[in-house]
């Protein structure tokens, strides 16, 4: 599904010689690597902080940690997706709000999005899934309107672009209070293990999500607040450091690959093709299909035989797990999440996809179609 090992090759002397110059250091936690990295991730996004952390998971549960937020408060999250953000919205005792996804783009639908809120609702957590934007800006007038915080899950699409009907663009966590990401390596800015990174404008947020990330503390041992311990590595800043200056290059890859797959496969009247929204850029962390007729995972066993990868992301919708049970509350009865679950299939998607390799997975999808 991805080329980690090709990818790095590129950049091997670079990467080999940062990783190096923090072995030398032995600043392994909080040098100064890590400070640099997040001054440059925030001049990228155009934030004014960004703080790392050690998982994109903890980015989301720091976020919702910050906003004083009471047990039982709601907050809004799609029900097709990842499970972070509704699994931390769990963890703090506060109750996930389920919501359907839209038809086209696989992100949460705005159709009914205020019959869910209610005098308890807190905050919405939009999350931009497979490298593409929510509705940011009927999402932004609704959390004006009913004064909710956004939080935006951006472990997908680091690095598109959101347009206003203003003509004035934004970054994709950039838009909300407050933006998360993730730096798994399959992300689209990946490092070589676990990282994540909490954005914000807000000042006062900023230095409590920085305590919190520290355990509490404003200063060694004075503890003010409940925190944890979540810290990215100065190893992993160092690598995130130079393939952050990649990672619009990255994007350009994964578009051009991406659109290689939708010429090939146009035809293919079972297949529905990403849809590309008009107001956001399209950084394709997946190449996402719904396949009709109930054949996705006849399909997806024919290219297994052929040595071809792909996976479902994802199969069961949240509402319908098992660990949500009880916790949830929703309005409606989330058919349309369900039913992609049945139809989403994920082609291998990188920023090193070869053309002959995709026109080698092109032509075996259109075998399996057209026989
Ligand atoms: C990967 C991912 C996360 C979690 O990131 P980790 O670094 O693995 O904790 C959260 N949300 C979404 C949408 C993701 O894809």
């Amino acid at each position: 599904m991805v080329d980690l090992h090709a990818q790095y090759l590129k950049i091997k002397s670079e990467i080999d010689a940062a990783v190096q110059q923090v072995i030398d250091s032995s600043a392994f936690i909080n040098g100064p690597g890590v400070d640099r990295f997040a001054e440059n991730l925030a001049g990228y996004l155009g934030v004014k902080h960004v703080i790392p952390c050690a998982n994109g998971t903890d980015a989301l549960m720091m976020a919702l940690m910050v906003l004083d937020l009471k047990p039982d408060d709601e907050v809004i999250v799609p029900t097709f997706g990842y499970v972070a953000a509704a699994e931390v919205i769990s963890f703090l005792h506060l109750i996930p709000v389920m919501v359907d996804a839209d038809c086209g783009s696989f992100n949460i639908s705005l159709d009914e999005l205020e019959q869910y809120i209610t005098s308890k609702t807190k905050a919405i957590i939009p999350v931009h899934l497979f490298g593409q934007c929510c509705r940011m800006e009927p999402i932004m007038q609704l959390s004006q309107k009913y004064n909710l915080y956004v939080i935006e899950d951006n472990a997908q699409s680091l690095g598109a672009t959101y347009t206003f009907s203003d003509g004035k663009k934004k970054k994709a966590g950039a838009i909300g209070d407050i933006g998360c990401t993730s730096f798994f390596p399959a992300k689209n800015l990946g490092c070589f293990g676990d990282g994540g990174a909490v954005f914000t404008d807000h000042d006062e947020l900023a230095e409590k999500i920085r305590m919190t990330a520290n355990h509490g503390q404003s200063e060694k041992y004075c503890h003010k607040i409940i925190g944890c311990n979540s810290r990215l590595d100065t190893l992993q800043a160092a690598i995130l450091d130079v393939k952050l200056k990649y990672l619009d290059a990255y994007s350009e890859a994964r578009y051009a690959a991406a659109q290689r797959y939708t010429e090939g496969l146009k035809k293919i009247d079972e297949l529905e093709l990403p849809a590309e929204e008009p107001f956001s850029t399209h950084v394709y962390n997946q190449y996402t299909v719904k396949v009709k007729n109930g054949k996705r995972d006849a399909l997806k066993a024919c290219l297994h035989e052929k040595g071809i990868p792909s996976a479902v992301y994802y199969p069961l919708p949240l509402h319908k797990q098992q660990a949500f049970k009880g916790i949830i509350r929703t309005v409606s009865s989330l058919d349309y999440a369900t039913q992609l679950c049945g139809e989403v299939l994920s082609l291998p998607m990188h920023t090193e996809l070869e053309p002959g390799v995709q026109q080698f997975i092109i032509d075996e999808i259109r075998c399996f179609f057209e026989g």
